[in-house]
């Protein structure tokens, strides 16, 4: 289970191209650790609890605060 491009892209003009936890900017092509605004997209309520990949459970978060949340690495 992973979002669409469709769903990631909206997200991510939704939240200006920052991210949506602590603002920092962020590179839409740089996802992976030492890119310069490397960001994923996070389930809000995670796919092992029944979240869905819509829009509205999709959060943009920099790499680093996604590695905060429960979830990170288990969907
Ligand atoms: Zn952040």
């Amino acid at each position: 289970m992973a979002f669409t491009d469709t769903i990631k892209k909206e997200a991510f003009s939704r939240a200006k191209d920052k991210c949506e936890k602590c603002g920092k900017q962020l590179v839409w092509t740089n996802h992976n650790e030492g890119e310069r605004g490397a960001w994923q997209a996070h389930h809000k309520t995670s796919v092992s609890a029944g979240g869905k990949d819509y829009l509205s459970n999709c959060m943009i978060l920099c790499l680093d605060c996604h590695k905060k949340t429960r979830t990170y690495g288990s969907h």
